[in-house]
């Protein structure tokens, strides 16, 4: 158990470090490690590599088999070990460094990482790049402190979060670098704030729905079947059968916002005809696609939602002539949930209690991130996310993330760190 002396020796070195957290942060935002198509990885890995070496851990760079990814675009994943007495616990802090693409609507430039008002601005401030530097500096308070340590610590920098995290964290605990054998509890600092902690997420199901017309001459459509034609039917009925029904069933998971906490469906992308082609050719429609994203609770489970779907389209070809669909899934992500009262989450809640003065919030993510491969592949129960930044701002332009957060998480990590790891 940490003593108050030990807690004050941590703190006082986060508080000594803010210039430099704070520098380190802003060149980690100006560096547009942009995903797609994966741009300046090596260079945001080594960058992170470099203040890992710093800190003293030994760090290696792990790339997954360069044939699966344009060679120009390189990934490139780092980890930093602080071996401590093999025995003890090791506590793994993981942050992704890719960012989506800035987007529009900017009042400045989004790799500025200009601190302004209080307030660090770029693409990657919130989501999550303030996050992964607070977690490296909550590292660095606990090493520098001289407190001694009964466990090890591990940082990682990682690739691919915001496209599924396949050359990321997926690979990594395939590898066998991030599993249970090696790994106790994991830290993501992805942006929920500082009184919050995210014990997991609801489900993902990427479907895509095909209607098959028939091909035939635009100045005489009635000898073929219009495929987009033959689409609308579906839309409407997932409209007025599907998504009542959706709203009406909630999940005892805290997600947030509230409005998460129902089974949502969102309609991703279309596609028809001769979309896009130029110059177009007289011809009736003889394939349509919808790409469509729906998020499933817990309660539900896969199968049900899956099988909903599937009748549902089944009634709707029953229901007109020459209807004819295909269901085929695209991505399945079952929902996550850490246990809500591990080791590592009372460390947090400690932690906040004592350097935000009030009492932790749990909540779970509208959205999936890296958790789903700590712990289905890895196999690590004890992975939760705790993070500065709004969840709001993630993905929207302007981002940003409050100064003072960045510092107050760092504490909150840093704390925690000390009583997972730290000897008295
Ligand atoms: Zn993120």
């Amino acid at each position: 158990m940490p003593t108050a002396d030990s807690q004050e020796r941590v703190l006082s070195q986060v508080e000594a470090a803010t210039e430099e957290q704070i520098d380190f942060t802003q060149r980690l935002v100006r560096l547009p490690t942009v995903n797609p198509p994966g741009r300046h990885y090596r260079d945001g890995a080594r960058l992170i590599g470099d203040q890992l070496q710093s800190l003293g851990f030994e760090v290696d760079y792990l790339s997954p088999d360069p044939s699966e990814h344009p060679s120009e675009f390189p990934r490139v994943n780092v980890v930093g070990l602080r071996q401590g007495p093999p025995e003890g616990t090791t506590v793994h802090l993981n942050g992704h460094f890719d960012v989506v693409p800035p987007g529009d609507g900017w009042t400045r430039d989004p790799f500025s990482g200009l601190v302004e008002n209080g307030r660090l601005h770029g693409r990657g401030s919130a989501d999550m790049k303030g996050g992964l530097a607070a977690a490296i500096f909550a590292a660095a308070a606990l090493l520098r402190s001289g407190v001694r340590l009964d466990g090890s610590l591990e940082v990682s920098g990682t690739v691919d979060e915001e496209s599924g995290g396949f050359a990321g964290v997926a690979w990594l605990a395939e590898q066998g670098r991030l599993t249970s054998e090696r790994v106790d509890h994991v830290i993501i600092p992805e942006p929920f704030g500082v009184d919050r902690i995210c014990t997991g997420h609801r489900g993902v199901y990427w479907f895509k729905v095909e209607s098959h017309g028939e091909i035939g001459h635009g100045s005489m459509p009635f000898l073929g079947v219009n495929a987009i034609e033959n689409l609308g039917p579906v839309l409407e009925a997932f409209r007025t059968r599907l998504q009542p029904k959706l709203a009406e069933r909630r999940t005892a998971m805290p997600v947030v916002p509230p409005e998460a906490r129902r089974a949502t469906l969102n309609i991703n992308a279309i596609l028809g005809g001769q979309a896009g082609m130029e110059p177009q050719t007289p011809c009736v429609a003889d394939h349509c696609e919808v790409i469509f994203d729906r998020r499933f609770l817990p309660e539900e489970g896969f199968e049900n939602t899956r099988e909903e779907i599937e009748s549902l389209l089944r009634q709707v070809e029953e229901e007109g002539p020459q209807r004819r669909y295909t269901l085929t899934d695209l991505m399945v992500v079952h929902p996550v949930q850490a246990p809500p009262d591990s080791a590592l989450t009372r460390a947090l809640q400690n932690a906040i209690l004592e350097v935000v003065e009030t009492p932790a919030t749990l909540v779970a993510s509208p959205g999936t991130y890296d958790q789903k491969h700590v712990t289905r592949i890895g196999g690590i129960e004890s992975c939760v996310a705790y993070g500065p930044g709004e969840l709001e701002l993630a993905h929207q332009p302007d981002e940003s993330c409050s100064v003072d957060d960045l510092v107050t998480s760092t504490k909150v990590m840093a704390l925690a760190l000390l009583e997972l790891v730290g000897g008295d």
